[in-house]
Parts: C-alpha cells; structure tokens; sequence
C-alpha cells in the first residue's frame, strides 16, 4: 500500500507551527486539530457513497450520501488529539478506544485499554500522531482487525521510516495517511526532526 502524504499547503504551514518549541498547549490543540481535520477527508476520498433521492425547492434529484458508517479508533493516549474532526464531520461514526503505552526506556508497547465498538462493515481509522517504531500502531491494527475490521486505515500527523516499513510489514493491505515522513528516530526513538512527545505538548505535561 502506498504511503499518502498530505500535500495541501494549510498541512504544511500547520505543521510547522505544530513543530515549533515555542507553541504553547492551546495553540498546539487547535493546530492538532485543524490538520487531523485535513487528514481526515484525506483519509476518507475514497468512501463509498449511494444514491438517495431528493427535493431541492426546486426540482427532484438523484443525490448522493456517504454509504457506510466510519469508526475512529485513537491509540491512547494522544490519539485523541486527532479524534474531534471525525466526530464533527461525520455524521455516523463511532469511537473505540486502544489504550497502548511506550516504555521510554525500551519503547516496547504495552496494552492497558481496550474498548471497541463493532467494527465490521465499518471504515476504521486508527489515529496516532507519531508513528515512531510502528510498534503500537502494528498492534493496534492487529487488535482491530481481531474485533472483525476488514476496512482499515491508518492516520497519523508525522512518520519516520521506520514506524512506515514496520506497519508495512505486519499490515501490508493497510494504507497509511501522513502530514510528514520525517528523516529517521534517534536512539530514544523519538522522530527527526519531529515536534518532540506528542502528548505531553496536547496535554501541558
Ligand atoms: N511519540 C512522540 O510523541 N514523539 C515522537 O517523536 C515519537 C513518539
């Protein structure tokens, strides 16, 4: 599956100000959400519509409405900085919850936190920011496609190499959307040049 990258200049000037050091936590939710947002129509081109027919105050038509309901899945916990735009723009779209944590020290993904919604015949978007080692997002893939998704993609604000070519491995069929592919991850296996812990820049801590 090829690997989308966001090319609308708003992600790009979006996103150097998420990069930025000196962008305090509220801009950086509203920056957050404002690309999420970008990536999510991104996401979602290719969704399914059928036909519904209508009155304008004008004339009958054959319109056109979205087919199949989306489920957004963030991975724990700063995922949920990207969810608030599928849940306004979509009408008929459920949230599930994979709640994954990174050791810092060996950066090995740990499960504490699963609630998911049904999942099949459903669009479902797994949302992280960071793909850094792809480890969490390979297991959360995994853990929804146990709970029966079929259709399936992933979202995330920044990339690396290495997160891409370890979800690629394990999700192959899995297309991966992304505002950046960044250089590479340092030895503590944050993302080059990056914008630093997601999380505790959403969340001020
Ligand atoms: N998680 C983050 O928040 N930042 C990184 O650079 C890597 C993982």
């Amino acid at each position: 599956m090829p690997l989308h990258t966001l090319s609308h200049p708003l992600g790009a000037h979006v996103l150097t100000h998420l990069r930025d050091q000196t962008t305090k936590p509220a801009l950086f939710r509203t920056l957050s959400y404002q690309i999420s947002l970008l990536l999510a129509l991104e996401a979602t081109r290719d969704l399914a519509t059928e036909a519904k027919p209508i009155d304008t105050p004008l004339e009958s038509i054959s319109g056109r409405v979205l087919a199949k309901p989306l489920a957004v899945v963030p991975i724990l916990r700063a995922g949920l900085g990207m969810v608030q735009p599928f849940t306004d723009v979509f009408p008929d779209v459920s949230v599930g919850y994979v709640g994954l944590e990174r050791d810092h020290t060996t950066a090995i993904a740990r499960s504490y936190y699963c609630k998911l919604p049904p999942l099949a015949g459903k669009r479902t978007v797994v949302v992280d920011p960071m793909l850094a080692t792809g480890g969490s997002a390979a297991q959360a893939l995994s853990v929804v496609k146990s709970a029966g998704a079929t259709e399936i993609v992933f979202v995330c604000i920044v990339a690396s190499p290495e997160g891409v070519a370890v979800v690629e491995k394990a999700h192959p069929e899995v297309p991966i959307f992304t505002a950046a592919l960044d250089r590479e991850l340092n030895a503590k296996k944050y993302i080059l040049p990056g914008l630093g812990d997601f999380g505790d820049r959403l969340y001020g801590t």
